[in-house]
Order: structure tokens, then sequence, then C-alpha cells
């Protein structure tokens, strides 16, 4: 008999002082064990708990959620498991941990399950609290940093506008979009005018502040569904949804002022320039995504061509120069 007893003495303080925390509950969800680490992270004692009722002593608790979960076990006598990422935690406990000092309580992995008497009647619930806090943070910082990474290989570094394959990526949708639905849509293609000698006269620093400026201008000037990019060093691409040519030239053209209105201020000087825009609406000679930047692109050509500052729309005589 001193030796049972010496065994369940060590079993009883196994169960104390081991990491993970434990619970027992009766079938009407009077705590029964309350072990060390659920004492420590409450601050409240086995003592005070026993006999009570669990939701009554832990408001914080989903208590119709967890209970149909519990019931669940208790019918069944299966096994239920709770992660983090389900619900953070189950016991709002504060989280001490020093590494992981970014949250705020403990994130929590919990098992439940049932307990049956000698005779096999399920007579108790078991619940076993894992902290999880290192993993669940450290996996929270890499889905953000994962975002950061998406965004990033996303955008352009200077104009913070798409760079040229995410944007083609989204014009290719919008071209395919077309196919099936054949709503109308424009492509703008826009290039500063004379830009070499923005950068032979100020430099490239100031060469850099212009893009810039005009990508905040192309920026102010988008509806919601409309698609800007950075398509190469000063020629920005943009795909307008739903808009015919006169609406997409309609728009170049008002762009176009804004920029000629629009001076760069640096070097204590209003740095002038101009924009010329090359415009294609979708129809149904265009059979790749490439031919429709090809429109676009030779529009701009002669947009050049005929003096820059202006906006032209894609003819069929394009083709033939
Ligand atoms: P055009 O009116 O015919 O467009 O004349 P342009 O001088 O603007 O000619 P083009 O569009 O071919 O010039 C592009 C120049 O832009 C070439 C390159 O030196 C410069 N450039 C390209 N990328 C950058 C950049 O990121 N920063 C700066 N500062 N300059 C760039
Ligand atoms: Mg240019
Ligand atoms: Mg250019």
């Amino acid at each position: 008999m001193p030796n049972q007893m010496n065994e369940l003495h060590r079993l009883i303080e196994m169960v104390q002082t081991i990491e993970v925390g434990l619970v027992m509950l009766d079938k009407d969800y009077r705590v029964q064990l309350w072990n060390g680490f659920m004492e420590n992270h409450s601050g409240i004692s086995p003592n005070t708990l026993r006999d009570r009722n669990l939701f009554e002593c832990f408001p914080e608790l989903h208590e119709e959620w967890l209970k149909k979960k519990m019931e669940v076990v208790f019918t069944l006598q299966n096994r239920a498991f709770i992660s983090w990422e389900q619900r953070p935690y189950i016991f709002r406990f504060k989280n001490f941990r020093p590494i992981t000092g970014q949250a705020e309580f403990m994130y929590q992995n919990v098992t439940l399950f049932s307990l049956s008497s000698l005779t096999g009647d399920v007579t108790h619930i078991c619940m076993i609290i894992y902290d999880v806090t290192d993993v669940a943070v450290n996996k929270l910082q890499l889905k953000e940093a994962n975002a950061e990474l998406a965004e990033l290989s996303q955008i352009d570094g200077l104009t913070k506008l798409y760079n040229r394959r995410h944007w083609q990526d989204l014009l290719n949708r919008e071209f395919e979009r077309y196919q099936r639905y054949h709503e109308h849509a424009s492509l703008v293609m826009l290039d500063i005018d004379f830009f070499k000698s923005i950068n032979d006269n100020y430099g490239h620093v100031v060469g850099d502040r212009a893009i810039q400026h005009l990508a905040k201008l192309i920026r102010d000037s988008l509806r919601e569904t409309d698609v800007a990019g950075r398509y190469g060093g000063e020629e920005f691409g943009i795909v307008l949804p739903n808009t015919d040519a006169a609406s997409a030239s309609q728009f170049a053209e008002r762009l176009r002022q804004k920029v000629e209105r629009s001076p760069l201020k640096a070097e204590g000087q209003n740095i002038k320039f101009t924009v010329s825009a090359g415009i294609c609406m979708l129809d149904d000679e265009i059979a790749q995504n490439s031919d429709w930047i090809r429109r676009a692109d030779a529009a701009l050509y002669r947009a050049k061509e005929t003096g820059r500052n202006n906006v032209q729309v894609y003819t069929k005589d394009e083709d033939s120069q």
C-alpha cells in the first residue's frame, strides 16, 4: 500500500508540475482538477475553483461554443482539438514570455477528451492546454513577412505603382475578361517628353523625382478599377476597364493637361515637363495581349511624331507605317 501511495503521490506531483495545463471537469462542468500550470497562469488556486462551475468562474470563455464541443466529446467519447488558428486562446492568460513579448496573450492549442469510470461510464471531461505562443508568433510574423514580400514583388519601388511584370499580369487578366464578356477596355501608354533633357539638365535624382511626380498625378486620376503600372523608365501603362476609346482619350487628355499645369518643384525651381499618350481600345482583331500593347505604343509613337505633348488613339493606318 505505501508503494501505491508513493506512486500516486508522484503522479500527482507530475500532473502539478507538467508544463501544460490540465483541467478536469465533471458532467456539470464543475472543476475537479486544476493543475499547477493553470494555477500559475490564472493566479487562481485549485481550492478556490474546486466543485465550482468553470463557466461561472471564467466568464471570458465562449460558453455556448465550448459546451457544444464538450457535449460532442461526452457523447461520442472521442477527442476534440482546438487550434490557436481557430481561436487564439481559450483561457485569457497574459503572456509573460520575454522572447515573444509581442503577444499580449498566451496562444493556446487545446485538446478535449472524456474520461470514464471503472464501470465504463463517461463521467469526466479533460482539457489539455498547450502554450503555443512561440509557434503562433513565429507563424504570424512569417505570414506578415510573406505578405510584405508578395507586395514588394508587385510594386515598383520608385513610384509605388505596379511593376511591369505584375501590371502585365493584370493587363492579361483584363484581356481574358474581354474574350469572355466583350466589355470595353482601353489601354493608355504614357511617356514623358524629352526626359533625357531633364536628366541632363538637373541630374538623375531630379529625373527620378519627376518620375515620382508623374506617378502621383497618375494615381490621383485613377478610378478604383483602373490599373496603372510603370512599364519602363519613364513610361507608364494604364488599363481602363469598361472604357471605350473616346472616354480613354478624355482621361488621357485630362491627365496630359494636369501634367502640363503641375511642374515639379525641385532645386528651387519649377521644372515643367509634358507627356505624350497613345490609346488602344480592345476589339476582336486583337488576338494577343502583346498586340494590345503594341498598338497603344504605335499610337504613342505617333503622338511623339506629331509634336509630343498630345494624345493619340490607335487607328488601323498605324500598322501600315
Ligand atoms: P521622348 O520625348 O522621345 O520620349 O524623349 P526622351 O528623352 O524622353 O526619350 P526616352 O523616352 O527614350 O528616354 C528615356 C530616358 O529615361 C533614358 C534613360 O536615360 C532615362 N531613364 C530611364 N529610367 C530612368 C530612371 O529610373 N530614372 C532616371 N532619372 N532616368 C531614367
Ligand atoms: Mg520619353
Ligand atoms: Mg521612354
